[in-house]
């Protein structure tokens, strides 16, 4: 039955599949031999199966451990370098006909301020979040076909991209709605979105339809199948994600490796990106109540291992997580994180009275862009609001075929640094601009090629005199 190219969604996130490879993952576990021989496959850096994988979770000697986590240090240094590229979210309606146990949106909260932006206030969040100095945005929205149908999602995408506030702009839009048909995906592509976003939330059939007890994302295999028909409506970059603290964790990895090898088999190219959102309290949601919740140990595991299986697939971790949590998993794979998010339906210019809380859940990281940026740096890391690749064509296998050759470092590189630069010039405090121009003039010794070092210096040079938006 398992059918890693079928199009059906329980041949290719097939249960018996995912139910053998954990019992070879518990029956190979103390097996050192074939730790030893996974991780040296693991070393040429072309990925791990979910089997593989899946061995390297069960795994529990600390020895190994530490070499997953060298390992997977080391990936991320060779493929993404110390750059971190910065995002927000932004909601744009928490109305929802969905009943999602989990979250607060499910249509029998009656409680919680339902919400929904208007292109004038879709306004006013874009210039705040321009003038904190985002450049790349994910649309969040509940799924709702009256009051959100795809026309209000696509006026919205032409909103946000039409605004620009004295330096700002939003370069990228990224969007996260629920699973929809062909037609409307090309819509999306057509209006010039980055990557669509769809967190299958769990792999294990029985537990979605018991989390996801009516509505319309009630249809496991409509959910499961959704990205296949994303990229049939030509969107090449498309988002995985699990909520960890759902189901068991090991299941779900490796329903999310399956998910990956698929898109490959079938499309010829892996998901761009893979989130890992650990389940939140939220208004009518206790997160105890879920009985899979993961430790930090554990989930700084699974950052480390799906860097090491899909090497070319950005990561991405947001707000949900703590500070301290944030720096673990960041010199393990991390690629991209969100900044001073706000999860509440207009919360970016105004705070919510408490008794008018629209928000979707708690976040952990509630620091100012400013402080996230400067953080990063001070960790050695290089804050970038770069949206290069999808403005140049580079999606799906072109940027596969970047990270692949290497000239990712003559490429991201640069543009890290000059839109760093642009950050400085117009957003940072002075002690983060302090930090950040010793920064840029250190990073610049890492762009290989000397002529794209040389036209980097020109371009930092013409953005102190005001020009903008520079990109290789
Ligand atoms: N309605 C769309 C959908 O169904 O995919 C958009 C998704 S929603 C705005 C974004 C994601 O938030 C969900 O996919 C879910 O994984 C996550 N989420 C929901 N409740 C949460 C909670 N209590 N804690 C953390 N994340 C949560």
């Amino acid at each position: 039955m398992y059918n890693p190219s079928s199009l059906k969604a329980e041949e290719f996130i097939n249960h018996e599949e995912i139910i053998d490879t954990l019992a070879y993952a518990d029956a190979n576990k103390d097996n050192l031999e074939l730790i030893d021989q996974i991780l040296e496959k693991a070393k040429e850096r072309k990925g791990l199966n979910h089997r593989e994988a899946s061995v390297l979770l069960a795994c529990d000697n600390k020895e190994k451990i530490e070499e997953m986590y060298a390992l997977a240090q080391q990936i991320k240094q060779d493929f993404y370098g110390n750059r971190i590229v910065m995002f927000a979210p932004l909601y744009l309606s928490n109305y929802c006909i969905n009943g999602c146990v989990y979250c607060p949106y499910h249509i029998s909260n009656r409680h919680i301020a339902r919400k929904k932006l208007t292109q004038e206030e879709i306004k006013r969040e874009v210039i705040a979040l321009q003038d904190m100095g985002h450049k790349r945005l994910a649309l969040e929205a509940g799924e709702d076909p009256k009051n959100n149908p795809i026309e209000y999602i696509l006026e919205s995408i032409k909103t946000i991209y039409s605004i620009k506030h004295k330096n700002g702009a939003i370069r990228r839009v990224n969007v996260n709605i629920a699973a929809t048909t062909v037609e409307e995906y090309r819509m999306l592509k057509d209006a010039g979105i980055g990557t669509y976003i769809l967190f299958q939330e769990t792999y294990h059939k029985e537990s979605y339809e018991k989390l996801h007890p009516y509505g319309p994302k009630s249809n496991y295999a409509y959910h499961t199948e959704a990205m296949d028909r994303a990229m049939e409506g030509g969107i090449d970059d498309v988002g995985l994600g699990v909520l960890f603290g759902l189901e068991m964790y090991r299941y779900e990895f490796a329903g999310l490796l399956m998910h990956a090898e698929h898109l490959e088999a079938v499309h010829g190219v892996g998901p761009h990106t893979i989130s890992v959102p650990r389940i939140k309290r939220a208004d009518d949601i206790d997160p105890t109540a879920f009985d899979n919740g993961i430790d930090d140990e554990t989930f700084a595991k699974i950052c480390a291992l799906i860097r090491i299986c899909v090497p070319y697939t950005g990561m991405i971790i947001s707000t949900r997580e703590s500070q301290a949590v944030r720096e673990k998993v960041l010199k393990l794979g991390v690629s991209q994180i969100s900044g001073a998010s706000r999860t509440s339906v207009g919360g970016y210019c105004e705070e919510e009275p408490e008794e008018e809380n629209s928000e979707q859940f708690d976040v952990s990281d509630k620091r100012t862009l400013d402080e996230v940026v400067k953080w990063l740096m001070e960790l050695g890391c290089i804050p970038s609001f770069c949206t290069a690749c999808y403005r140049e064509g580079r999606t799906g296998d072109r940027f596969m075929s970047l990270c692949k050759s290497g000239q990712i470092q003559n490429c991201c590189q640069p543009n890290a640094l000059m839109t760093l630069k642009e950050y400085l010039m117009d957003y940072a405090s002075e002690d983060t601009k302090k930090i950040g121009e010793a920064l840029i003039q250190a990073e610049l010794e890492n762009i290989p090629k000397e002529k794209v070092k040389e036209i980097c210096k020109e371009n930092l040079a013409k953005i102190e005199q005001g020009i903008r938006d520079f990109r290789f």
